[in-house]
């Protein structure tokens, strides 16, 4: 009876929505509940959910959920009206960034705040061509798939378009230059230097740095010491703006102390941009940049976005940042992350297999290999490893351009329990049992 309420879904599925949609795993599941960091089938199995990191807080909140329930039922209207919260949001969001970043915009996704990084830092830079690094993803937009390597070099993908320029991913375990030393840092930041210096050599010079601190969609690829200060150093010697994307990287992700990854990697970028975690659900974006950027911006074209800054997102918002700080969930993630890191790392001894296991706080990458010498990526393990889990009720994903790489990502209510879970469930996949 399941089976089939299950399978009719899927057929609707395939009826109703467009067919370049993507199902996880290879037996979909039927999610109809979440709380914390777990997630409930329709036949009330519970899973570990270590994918949706949107769901900062844990899902379904009651901090969460009441906030926007009660200003729902009060008010919900636009920018273009005077309202207490949304400046409440813009004074708190701005106050976790370092002070020259202290104006901030609101929309609604993701790819909305890169949209408007991009516009931001082509209005001060009067530049169009931007540098990314590969394999990097920066959002669903047709703008956006253009600046995105993960996209325009992956299936379906046009190539690199012109007004685009790629420095190498700085990966200190697969990458041109290995180690997770200064030197290798500085070697990928000079990198960096020569594709700005072949732009400008080729009359298109870079007016964007558009850069994850810890690049996602490449497998939570933590870069090594020094690289991003020099790589800031370097693209604004070369006039570029830099924009930070800390939609997956941000909001206390990383642990306690910050709150943003490239300030844990020790580098103050022009404009960052935010998405996922901050509306826990609710979709809400932020770009944050410098009162002179902000400036530049406003040449007299307005900037309006219909439900960015709305009341009810703006509550949730702060509902969010009450709950991160109220729960000390930055302070979980340094502790209950650094004890899954060295769990997972102890299983290295045991599991050749795991060639790599790196990350920050509650965002790592565990790289599978056919061995450990060769690095030779192993994508199908990865994969086969990734639906083992699942059958052990442990979510999980993978990513990196070889798909080798399994994700780790969770709610940052994730526990000390659900950390060992975790080790357990990848240490008895990676054994077959
Ligand atoms: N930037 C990065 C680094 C992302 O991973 C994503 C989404 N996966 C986006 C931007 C786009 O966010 P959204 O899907 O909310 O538009």
């Amino acid at each position: 009876m399941k089976a089939r309420a299950a399978e009719s879904l899927l057929d609707r599925r395939h009826r109703l929505l467009g067919p370049s949609l993507s199902l996880s795993y290879r037996s979909p599941l039927h999610i109809v509940r979440g709380r914390g960091a777990h997630l409930y089938d329709a036949d009330g199995i519970e899973y570990l959910d270590c994918v949706n990191n949107v769901a900062h807080v844990g899902h379904a909140h009651p901090r969460v959920v009441e906030a926007a329930a009660r200003q729902m039922a009060e008010l919900n209207t636009n920018t273009r009206y005077l309202h207490e919260k949304v400046l409440e949001y813009a004074e708190r969001l701005t106050a976790t960034l370092p002070d020259p970043l202290e104006v901030a915009f609101f929309v609604n996704s993701g790819s909305e705040a890169n949209e408007l990084g991009l516009r931001l830092a082509r209005a001060a830079s009067g530049r169009r061509d931007v540098l990314v690094l590969d394999v990097a993803y920066h959002g669903n937009t047709g703008g956006l798939v253009e600046v995105s390597p993960y996209k325009f070099d992956g299936p379906g993908g046009s190539g690199r378009p012109e007004h685009v320029h790629v420095a190498p991913l700085p990966d200190p375990y697969r990458g041109i230059h290995r180690g997770r030393t200064p030197e290798t840092g500085a070697a990928y930041a000079a990198d960096l230097g020569r594709v700005l210096d072949d732009a400008a050599a080729a009359g298109r010079p870079v007016g964007t740095f558009l850069v994850e601190p810890i690049p996602g969609t490449a497998g939570h690829v933590v870069p090594p010491p020094g690289y991003l200060p020099a790589a800031f150093a370097a693209a604004r010697a070369a006039g570029a703006v830099i924009v930070a994307d800390e939609v997956q990287t941000g909001f206390g992700r990383v642990g306690e102390p910050w709150w943003w990854a490239a300030e844990a990697l020790g580098a103050v970028p022009d404009v960052v941009t935010m998405g996922k975690p901050i509306g826990n659900g609710h979709p809400i974006g932020a770009v944050v940049t410098t009162r002179e950027i902000a400036a530049r911006f406003a040449n007299g074209m307005e900037y309006f976005s219909t439900f960015g800054g709305n009341p009810v997102s703006a509550a949730v918002g702060l509902a969010v940042m009450d709950v991160v700080e109220d729960e000390a969930l930055r302070t979980n993630a340094r502790h209950v992350g650094g004890r899954l890191l060295e769990g997972l790392d102890g299983l290295r001894g045991r599991h050749p297999e795991i060639g790599d296991v790196r990350g920050m706080g509650l965002f790592i990458g565990v790289e599978i290999v056919r061995e450990p010498r060769s690095r030779e990526p192993d994508g199908a393990r990865a994969g086969a490893l990734v639906e083992a889990a699942r059958r052990r009720n442990v979510l999980l994903s993978t990513d990196g351009r070889a798909h080798n790489v399994i994700k780790i990502k969770p709610p940052l209510v994730l526990s000390e329990t659900d950390a060992d879970q975790i080790v357990d469930t990848l240490d008895a996949a990676l054994a077959g049992d």
